[in-house]
């Protein structure tokens, strides 16, 4: 089995009302980036955030600083997101990506693809309401089509982020229609908190992906609102790869953890499962990045 990849969601849009440890600046999320580099991560996937308020932000500015700031420091792999799928047009949730590609320094190594189309309205158990009931996040083939030739074309490697079975399928449909290229980085997406477009974070949740993942799928998994770790072992005996960070959950459980806590807290699971975890060099060669 190859080593453990760790990669950091260091910050989604997370709130910090729950843990005031979630990162907006660049500067923040490079000195939290570098902290779990030495704790074990490869891969640091971030958000732009307006620096004081916290909003999403679409600057482009803003992601490229925070690259060059992470690569400056450390040898970590840098996964920028897409824009928010609330922008207007699927150009316009590439155009920071295209951008940053124009310079090796801020050339991304990695941009997710959520490979589908879903129903994100979130349910609320104390009121056993739905908290909206027509948000519906649209991704067409003709746009993931988009993503994945304009992704490849500025050199930079896909995530396919899988929410569900189907999504594994149209995964490897886009291997066979050579929109990508093996090996697939491939992100299992399981959600808690309400939010029912994943598969539940269990083992029973993520077994049932794993179930239909191709050999030449190098897949992680993580939890959208839920605590990762009653899972870690299980992906980890199972060959995969670790997805975690506050900017999915804020760990409570834990008191106010940073994100390089969740690291260690990883690193030390796999290997007492018997597996080491990979430097950010040995991440590349897994996952065929240039
Ligand atoms: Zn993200």
């Amino acid at each position: 089995m190859e080593k453990v990849i760790i990669e950091v969601r260091i910050n989604e849009y997370a709130s910090r009302n729950r843990n005031a440890n979630v990162p907006f600046s660049p500067a923040e999320i490079c000195e939290e980036a570098l902290q779990c580099w030495r704790a074990g991560a490869s891969i640091v996937h971030y958000h732009a955030r307006d620096p004081q308020t916290g909003a999403p932000s679409a600057n482009a500015q803003i992601y490229a600083d925070t690259a060059r700031r992470i690569r400056d420091k450390s040898d970590l792999l840098v996964m920028p997101t897409l824009g928010a799928w609330t922008l207007p047009s699927p150009e316009a949730r590439m155009s920071h990506i295209v951008e940053m590609a124009k310079e090796p320094a801020t050339r991304p190594d990695f941009a997710p693809i959520d490979m589908g189309t879903s129903n994100v309205d979130v349910f609320d158990r104390r009121t056993g309401r739905f908290m909206t009931d027509d948000v519906v996040y649209m991704n067409t083939t003709n746009t993931l089509s988009y993503f994945a030739r304009t992704i490849r074309e500025a050199g930079v490697r896909p995530v396919a982020v899988l929410w569900n079975v189907s999504a594994i399928r149209v995964t490897n449909a886009f291997v066979e229609a050579g929109l990508f290229e093996p090996p697939v980085y491939a992100e299992v997406v399981l959600t808690e908190g309400g939010l029912f477009a994943g598969h539940p974070g269990t083992v029973r949740g993520l077994e049932s992906m794993v179930d239909f993942m191709p050999a030449n799928f190098e897949w992680s998994v993580m939890c959208a609102g839920g605590n990762l770790f009653p899972l870690v072992g299980a992906a980890v005996e199972r060959g995969g790869h670790i997805a975690i960070g506050l900017g999915d959950y804020p760990y409570g459980e834990f008191g106010t953890p940073r994100n390089g806590e969740l690291v260690e807290r990883v690193a030390l699971m796999a290997r007492q499962v018997g597996r080491e975890v990979a430097t950010p060099k040995e991440a590349r060669r897994i996952l065929g990045v240039s």
